[in-house]
């Protein structure tokens, strides 16, 4: 079992070694901090004039570093390598470019703990939230690359024309769109950076990422992993910026193929439309928002839905897409349950996320931490109350840290529609399952959902509720914590647009395009 499958597994209870391992490895990325990083175009690290200080959110007076922005014109720079990369990288053979991408897989594994630790520094999500999101990469490389061989290479003979004079052999071939877009996230600013970004190389496309401003270091470890396992020159970039510039001129960019956007509906939406709104249309998985909801019967386990609604609504600090934002409990139970999470609430250790003994962080940024603010002055109208609050660090000021908060609310509170990717999670109490599904269902997302309930039930739950991912009975996280090949992770209605999930068996092909060759 490699280190990167030992931390998921061991989430509960990780092994000593590997606290010591990161501990170290944060104390020698800690060394080196403060250094200017560029860009990653056409295989080089490139320096830019303009470029900005990145700070640690836990601890605003650890400057991490400073990061090159890019502009319009290094848009231009990467699609043109992306491009002239283009033709070599198509016609590599793919078993080449599987061997390739487990190379990197491998070189992501010896350097788990270093990534982590910066991905850590980077968004302040815990070393095990890091370690996860780093190991995931090289499950997603493993993954997409045991997927093309389970295809052929998605190169297929198909029958011969059995007519004498139509007399003919065909084949199915998959072939790459060309230059792809890939732009991620904060939250997830290496797993969702690398997991398109494989996806996209596997399958013959170039790439040119768009990382975060938010997370400018990410990317550029991904850069180099497939730099040093050999990709070549042009076939990755790495652009850091401003979305509603440097995005924007990529994806509206007449040399890219396709695009891959992970981030907000509004965004994701604006993406897609314009995508369609071409001479042609060009393919779009987008990969939106979510205000994921968990159901809790009256026949539920109260101690498991608990758990599970606590590490689903609070685990970094409540910004994943999958994060848990609404409970719908049945009313007889609700007491008990609100009793349950009163306790485990108080208990999170909330701190700086690099130390062993944290459980989550703080939020990313100074604006989700005001929106989280302004989230709670919401509550304090329109009959709603706050029935369970977590701590906050004794050195709070230093960083982006919120209290986390379960917030007990009349079902028409308009906080049940809005996302807020911080750690505030809504509970209401419903009159029975039917009710509770179609609140849950009364949403314009379907990313992730949850069900505590009797096993006689999961059937009609499974049957009914409209979400991309599923969880029953699941402490583990009752909304959270797909894992490539175990769990698919997409969405449904405005949370994705494909229906699609990522590291699924259906995920790979939507980077190809079809083309039937027949021949005499
Ligand atoms: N894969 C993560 C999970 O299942 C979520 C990814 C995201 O937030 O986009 O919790």
């Amino acid at each position: 079992m490699s280190d990167f499958q030992l931390t998921y597994s061991t989430m509960f209870a990780p092994p000593r070694a590997l606290h010591e391992r990161f501990d170290a490895a944060l104390a020698r990325v800690r060394q080196r901090l403060g250094q200017a990083h560029g860009l990653f175009i056409d295989g080089a690290f490139v320096a830019r004039a303009a470029a900005l200080d990145k700070h640690n959110p836990a601890r605003q007076s650890e400057r991490l570093g400073r990061f090159a922005q890019a502009s319009v014109d290094d848009v231009e720079l990467a699609v043109a390598a992306a491009r002239r990369a283009l033709p070599a990288w198509r016609r590599t053979p793919w078993r080449e470019r599987v061997a390739l991408l487990r190379r990197a897989a491998r070189l992501v594994d010896e350097r788990l703990y270093e990534m982590a630790a910066i991905v850590s520094l980077e968004v302040g999500k815990t070393r095990m939230e890091a370690l996860g999101e780093v190991a995931e990469v090289s499950a997603f490389f493993d993954i997409y690359a045991r997927q093309m061989e389970e295809n052929d290479g998605y190169d297929h003979a198909l029958p011969d024309d059995p007519l004498p004079h139509m007399k003919s052999r065909n084949r199915s071939v998959m072939k790459p769109y060309g230059v792809w877009a890939v732009v991620a996230p904060f939250n997830f600013p290496f797993a969702l950076a690398g997991g398109p970004t494989a996806a996209a190389l596997v399958t013959g496309n170039t790439v040119v990422l768009k990382g975060s401003v938010e997370t400018p270091w990410s990317g550029l470890l991904l850069a180099q992993c497939l730099k040093d396992a050999g990709l070549p020159d042009g076939a990755f970039n790495c652009l850091v910026g401003d979305g509603a510039t440097v995005g924007e001129a990529l994806i509206q960019h007449d040399g890219i193929g396709g695009v891959t956007f992970t981030g907000s509906y509004e965004v994701g939406m604006r993406i897609l439309r314009a995508q369609v709104n071409r001479r042609w249309p060009r393919p779009c998985i987008a990969e939106m928002g979510g205000k994921n909801a968990a159901i809790v019967t009256a026949r539920a386990n109260l101690d498991a839905a608990a758990q599970g609604i606590v590490r689903s609504a609070f685990g970094m600090s409540g910004q994943k897409c999958s994060a848990l934002s609404r409970v719908y409990v049945d009313r007889s139970v609700a007491d008990a349950l609100i009793e349950r999470l009163r306790a485990a609430v108080g208990a999170i250790a909330v701190g700086e996320p690099q130390l062993e003994s944290s459980w989550t962080g703080p939020v990313a940024t100074r604006a989700a931490q005001l929106r989280h603010a302004d989230c709670r002055r919401q509550l304090d109208g329109g009959g709603a109350r706050i029935v369970a609050a977590g701590p906050l660090p004794a050195d709070a000021d230093a960083g982006f840290y919120c209290a986390p908060l379960v917030a007990e609310a009349p079902l028409d509170h308009p906080l049940w529609r809005k996302e807020m990717f911080a750690p505030l999670v809504m509970l209401g109490r419903v009159d029975g399952a039917e009710q509770a599904m179609a609140e849950a269902n009364a949403s314009d997302f379907g990313l992730t959902a949850g069900f505590f309930g009797a096993e006689d039930e999961v059937a009609w739950f499974l049957d009914h509720i409209e979400a991309g991912v599923t969880y029953v009975n699941r402490p583990l996280g009752a909304t959270t914590g797909a894992w490539p090949g175990y769990q698919p992770f997409g969405g449904w209605k405005g949370s994705g647009s494909t229906g699609k999930a990522l590291a699924s068996f259906h995920y790979l092909p939507q980077y190809m395009r079809e083309q039937s060759q027949t021949r005499i």
